[in-house]
C-alpha cells in the first residue's frame, strides 16, 4: 500500500473542486486532487443555462435583491446568512471567472448579456449560449494546469474515493482505488474537501450524468458527518421526453411557452405574475396536475420555442436545437417539444458553515454535495453554479490557514483493510441470476413513483419496504468482471450502495416533514407549517452504527417568512 501525504485533499474535479484547488495553490499550499473521471467530464460540464452574478454591473442588480428572490425561493428554509454570503462574494466570483477568461456571451454593446430564470424578478443570469458550465469548468482547469501561475499539483485521475479516513476524531484523507489497476491507497491530507456533487442518479429519470451518485454525501454520513435537508430533491420543469436530458431553463428564460394538449398557456392559471418563469417547484407541480388531470399527451406537456425565430435559437439555444433534432428528431423552430419535469438536483447534503467546515475537524465539502444551506427547499436556477464557486473558494481559504502547523499523523493500515476486505466481498460473490443494473433501476423507478413531486404517506411508507429490499438484493448480488483492471462492474456495484443510502436519507426525511415547502408537497399536508416545520432536519451516524434524527433552526436575518407568490 503507498500512503500518499498532502496539506489540502479536494474530491472532486467538478467546479466546486477547481475552485477550492485553485485557491489552496494560490495560499501556497501542497494540493491534491482525486476524481473518479476525468476532471472536466464531471456533471458541472453539462450545466447549460447560466450563472447569477449579483452586483455586476446593473444587469447583476443589487446583492440585496438577489438575497431576497434567494431566500423567498427556499421557501424560506435558506439560510439567510448564508445565502448572504453567496449573494456578497458572487459577483467577485463572476467577474474572476471573466478575467479567467470565460467568454460569456454579450450584448450589441459589448457587455456581459443578461436572460432571466425562473424565481428572479429580472434577468440577471450570465451565461455562455447554452454550455455555461463547460466553458468554466475548461477555464478553471486551463488555470490549474497553468505551469506559469500555480505550481504542480498531484493530479489523482480516474481514481475511485471508497471512503473517508477518520482517525483520533479528525479527517486524515480518503482511501482510494486505482481504476487503472485496482489497487488501493490511503491519500491523507491535514485537510479535506469533499466536492463529489449530487446523487440525481438515485432517481430515474434524471437530468444528472451517470456518476452522479452520491458518493461523497454517503461517505460523509458513514463517518459521522451530519446531513441536512435531504427531503429537498429538486424536480426541473423540463426534461426531454423519453430521455431525462436536461431542457435548460434558460429557454424558457429567452421567452418559450409552455402549452397542454388544448395549447393553452396553463402557467395562467398557476402562476399569473410570473407565468413559466415562476420557481422551479411552481412550474413543475402545475406540469404535474396537467398530466394527472388528463390535458397532457403521452405524459407530457409542451415546450413552445416557436416564436422564438430560427436565428435567436442558433444563437443562444444552439444546444436545445441539436439536442432536440439529435435524440427526438424535432425542430425547435418549428415544432412543440415534448417535455416533463424529472429530476435534477438535491438541495440536501453535507451540513457545512459558510466556510465549508462540518463538525468533523479537517472535513470540508463544496457544491452540490455540500449543504451550506442557500438553496433551502428549492434552489433558484443559475445559484449552483455560483455556490460552487464561492464556497469551494472559502472552504480552501478556511482550511488553509487551519492547516499550518499541524502534523501528519500516519493513518493505520486497518483502513485500506477495511475497504479491500470489502471489494474482496463483492468479487467472491457468486452471480445469482441479479444484477447491479437492475437493482439501480428498480430503485431508481421505485424513488420516482414514492418520493417524487407529490408525497404521501403510503406511497412514502412503501418506499421504506422497496429501500429495505432492494438493499438485501444489493447485499447478495455480484459483479461479473472479476478482474483488477478498469473494473467498472465493480464501481457500479460500490457506487449503488452509496446510492441506497441517500435514498433511505431522502424517503426518511420525508416522511419526517409535515407540511408542504419548496420542492418537498405532502399531499396530507398541504400548506407550509411555519409554526412547526420553519427547522432544518439533520440525519447524523452514531458510532454505535444508529442514526439519530435532529433539528436545526433556520437563520432568519432580515426576511421574515412571508407567503410565497410568482
Ligand atoms: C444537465 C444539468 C444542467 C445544469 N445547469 C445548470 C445551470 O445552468 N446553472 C446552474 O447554476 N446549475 C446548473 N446545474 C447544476 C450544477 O451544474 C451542479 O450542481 C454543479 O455543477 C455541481 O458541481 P460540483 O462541483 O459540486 O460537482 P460535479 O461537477 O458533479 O463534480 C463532482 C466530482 O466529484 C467526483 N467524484 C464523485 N464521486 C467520487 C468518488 N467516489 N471518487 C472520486 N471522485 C468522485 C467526480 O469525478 C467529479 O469530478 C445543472 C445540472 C445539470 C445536471
Amino acid at each position: 500500500m503507498a500512503v500518499y501525504e498532502h496539506d489540502v485533499l479536494v474530491i472532486g474535479g467538478g467546479l466546486a473542486g477547481m475552485r477550492a484547488a485553485i485557491a489552496a495553490q494560490q495560499l501556497g499550499a501542497d494540493v491534491a486532487m482525486v476524481s473518479k473521471v476525468h476532471p472536466v467530464r464531471s456533471h458541472s460540464n453539462a450545466a447549460q443555462g447560466g450563472i447569477n452574478g449579483p452586483g455586476v454591473g446593473e444587469d447583476g442588480g443589487p446583492w440585496e435583491e438577489h438575497a431576497f428572490e434567494t431566500t423567498k425561493a427556499s421557501d424560506y428554509l435558506g439560510d439567510q446568512d448564508a445565502i448572504t454570503v453567496l449573494a456578497q462574494d458572487g459577483g467577485g466570483e463572476v467577474l474572476q471567472m471573466e478575467h479567467w477568461g470565460v467568454v460569456f456571451s454579450r450584448k450589441p454593446d459589448g457587455r456581459m448579456a443578461v436572460r432571466r430564470f425562473g424565481g428572479m424578478g429580472k434577468a440577471r443570469t450570465f451565461f455562455v449560449g447554452a454550455i455555461t458550465g463547460q466553458a468554466i469548468l475548461h477555464v478553471l482547469y486551463e488555470q490549474l494546469m497553468h505551469p506559469a501561475r500555480f505550481k504542480a499539483m498531484r493530479m489523482y485521475e480516474e481514481w475511485f474515493v471508497t471512503s473517508l479516513i477518520v482517525d483520533d476524531g479528525q479527517c486524515r484523507g480518503c482511501v482510494a482505488l486505482n481504476i487503472r489497476t485496482g489497487e488501493l491507497h490511503a491519500i491523507t491530507a491535514k485537510a479535506t474537501i469533499v466536492c463529489t456533487g449530487g446523487l440525481g442518479r438515485v432517481y430515474e429519470p434524471s437530468t444528472n450524468a451517470l456518476i452522479c451518485t452520491g458518493d461523497g454525501i454517503a461517505q460523509a454520513y458513514r463517518v459521522g458527518a451530519p446531513i441536512m435537508d435531504m427531503e429537498m430533491v429538486q424536480i426541473h420543469p423540463t426534461t426531454l421526453k423519453g430521455t431525462g436530458v436536461l431542457i435548460t431553463e434558460g429557454a424558457r428564460g429567452e421567452g418559450a411557452y409552455l402549452l397542454n394538449k388544448d395549447g393553452e398557456r396553463f402557467m395562467q392559471k398557476y402562476a399569473p405574475n410570473m407565468m413559466e418563469l415562476a420557481s422551479r417547484d411552481v412550474v413543475s407541480r402545475a406540469e404535474q396536475t396537467e398530466i394527472d388531470e388528463g390535458r397532457d399527451v403521452d405524459g407530457c406537456v409542451f415546450l413552445d420555442m416557436r416564436h422564438l425565430g430560427e436565428q435567436l435559437i442558433k444563437e443562444r439555444l444552439e444546444e436545445i436545437y441539436e439536442i432536440a433534432r439529435d435524440l427526438v428528431n424535432i425542430d425547435i423552430a418549428k415544432e412543440l417539444l415534448p417535455i416533463l419535469p424529472g429530476v435534477h438536483y438535491i438541495m440536501g447534503g453535507i451540513k457545512t458553515d459558510v466556510d465549508g467546515l462540518t463538525p468533523v475537524p479537517g472535513l470540508y465539502s463544496a457544491g452540490e454535495a455540500a449543504c451550506v444551506s442557500v438553496h433551502g427547499a428549492n434552489r433558484v436556477g443559475a445559484n449552483s453554479l455560483l455556490d460552487t464557486l464561492v464556497f469551494g473558494r472559502r472552504a480552501a481559504e478556511h482550511a488553509v490557514p487551519w492547516l499550518q502547523g499541524k502534523a501528519f499523523r500516519p493513518v493505520p493500515e486497518s483502513v485500506v483493510e477495511k475497504d479491500r476486505a470489502m471489494i474482496r466481498g463483492i468479487l467472491d460473490r457468486p452471480m445469482n441470476g441479479d444484477r447491479v443494473a437492475k437493482i439501480r433501476r428498480d430503485m431508481g423507478v421505485s424513488m420516482s413513483a414514492n418520493v417524487g413531486i407529490f408525497r404521501v404517506p403510503e406511497r412514502l411508507n412503501k418506499q421504506v419496504d422497496e429501500l429495505k429490499a432492494l438493499r438485501a438484493r444489493y447485499e447478495k448480488v455480484g459483479v461479473e468482471d472479476k478482474g483488477k483492471v478498469f473494473n467498472t462492474d465493480l464501481l457500479f456495484h460500490i457506487e449503488l450502495g452509496y446510492m441506497l443510502d441517500c435514498a433511505d436519507m431522502i424517503t426518511k426525511s420525508a416522511i419526517e416533514r409535515k407540511e408542504s415547502r419548496g420542492a418537498h408537497t405532502r399531499l396530507d399536508y398541504p400548506d407550509r407549517n411555519d409554526a412547526e416545520w420553519l427547522k432544518h432536519i439533520v440525519l447524523t451516524k452514531q458510532p454505535d452504527g444508529s442514526e439519530k434524527m435532529s433539528y436545526l433552526p433556520v437563520t432568519i436575518t432580515q426576511w421574515q417568512p412571508q407567503e410565497r407568490k410568482y
